[in-house]
């Protein structure tokens, strides 16, 4: 966590300011004084250059929009956070006078893995090592994966993946393999991902208040909660934000606590936003150091969860209704923002968080809407690279084995 979270005022950004140049300028409070602090400018424009795109749509008299994250080299959102820490590590690393290799090791539901491996691949100065679980991500999703070579190994293992988490967990607390290899986390636990986030959500509000004077209200479908708490970092540093509601597939630990009040993780259900299969999210915890109580906690948060049922249906329906074509897990906030009742939905301005790009999950899409989707022209390269990866159980000795040699 930060030691605190700066303050804007809104009025002091020009309107003409490029999503870039306002990123830097709400990111530099966090990192003054740090020996990044004048790269900040550079390694903004060099993470984000991708489109960010905003798309208004009607219901009735009524506006609404989503907030397309997926323009990234690996078309989800975990590009912003992922290019942006690649580029702020290498630099640090440049800075060290003795640097030495750095090992990432990273756990992934699917897109996590992609997105680092994409942002730290031929950087010099890293290892990447990917594990995935068999059988549990989309085929373009292990292309995704596996079609690096060079400095990146992936892994599948055979096992779900809280597996591949425990088997991370368990590397990085044997300190003699963490010494040796200079372990290192890329997932959304690591803060130099998660304050990128926040400029997507800060900049969609203050462009919506700056044209309407509305305020905006977020869906964001949640898993870890890395992408939500991004989103109430913004609305914490004074951002034009009212409700933030988190969208979750049917693993209910969140929305079962703020009804019960009750923090009970537990093992994940597989569903069809299996990006989002997580029982125990980690950033909980940042909630939980943010607020005094678990009840002030409880009134300031909502959360909806949606079957897989529901979640067809709504792909369904997006495509035939309102020509949206949605991802399995933007499938979960469309799903909340349309149950919304019509007083809710004047209230405030909703914008739904799109995380994916539907072609990734094609299997699932394409059969619900019965059409083929057009494959982004960034990951159809990546399609047409060769794949190879290694097989284990998820057992620790056999991991070991293989960082030793990547
Ligand atoms: C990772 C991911 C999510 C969940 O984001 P969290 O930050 O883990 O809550 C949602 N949708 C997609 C497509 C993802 O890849």
């Amino acid at each position: 966590m930060p030691e605190s979270i700066p303050e804007v005022k809104i009025n002091d950004f020009s309107q003409f300011l490029s999503y870039q140049e306002f990123s830097h300028q709400i990111l530099l409070p966090y990192f003054a004084g740090s020996s990044v602090e004048n790269e900040l400018e550079d390694i903004v424009n060099k993470a984000f250059n991708f489109p960010l795109i905003n798309k208004d749509y009607f219901e009735k008299d009524l506006q609404y929009s989503v907030l397309e994250l997926f323009h990234g080299p690996t078309a989800a959102f975990k590009d912003f956070g992922a290019r942006f820490l690649s580029l702020t590590m290498s630099e640090i690393t440049r800075k060290n006078k003795n640097p030495g290799i750095t090992t990432i090791l990273v756990a992934t539901s699917g897109d996590t893995g992609g997105a680092v491996a994409s942002a730290f691949d031929q950087c010099p100065e890293f290892k990447v090592v990917v594990l995935f679980p068999e059988g549990r991500v989309s085929p373009r999703q292990k292309h995704q994966l596996t079609c690096w070579g060079d400095n990146v190994t992936s892994i599948e293992v055979k096992g779900e993946f809280d597996d591949c988490q425990r088997l991370v967990k368990e590397a990085f607390s044997n300190n003699e393999l963490s010494m040796k290899h200079n372990l290192c986390s890329a997932n959304s636990i690591n803060i130099g991902r998660l304050l990128p986030q926040a400029t997507y959500y800060a900049w969609s509000s203050l462009k919506r208040y700056k044209g309407s004077g509305d305020n905006t209200s977020f869906i964001v479908p949640t898993g870890n909660l890395g992408n939500a708490f991004a989103c109430f970092i913004a609305k914490e540093m004074g951002f034009p934000i009212d409700q933030i509601i988190f969208a979750t597939n049917s693993n209910k630990t969140i929305s079962d606590f703020i009804s019960t009040g009750q923090w009970e993780p537990r093992a994940t259900l597989p569903t069809l936003a299996s990006a989002m299969d997580v029982g125990n999210p980690s950033n909980m915890e940042r909630f939980f150091h943010f607020f005094d109580s678990p009840e002030t906690l409880i009134d300031k948060l909502q959360a909806v969860s949606v079957t897989d049922e529901q979640i067809i249906d709504q792909i369904r329906s997006e495509y035939q209704d309102n020509q949206i074509l949605c991802c399995p897990h933007t499938a979960t906030a469309l799903h909340v923002y349309r149950g919304l009742c019509d007083s809710d939905k004047k209230e405030t301005h909703w914008c739904i968080a799109a995380t994916a790009h539907p072609s990734k999950f094609e299997n699932i899409v394409e059969p619900i809407i019965g059409e083929e989707i057009m494959v982004p022209e960034k990951l159809r390269a990546l399609l047409e690279l060769d794949s190879s990866f290694v097989t284990i159980d998820p057992e620790l000795n056999q991991l070991v084995d293989i960082i030793a040699s990547a």
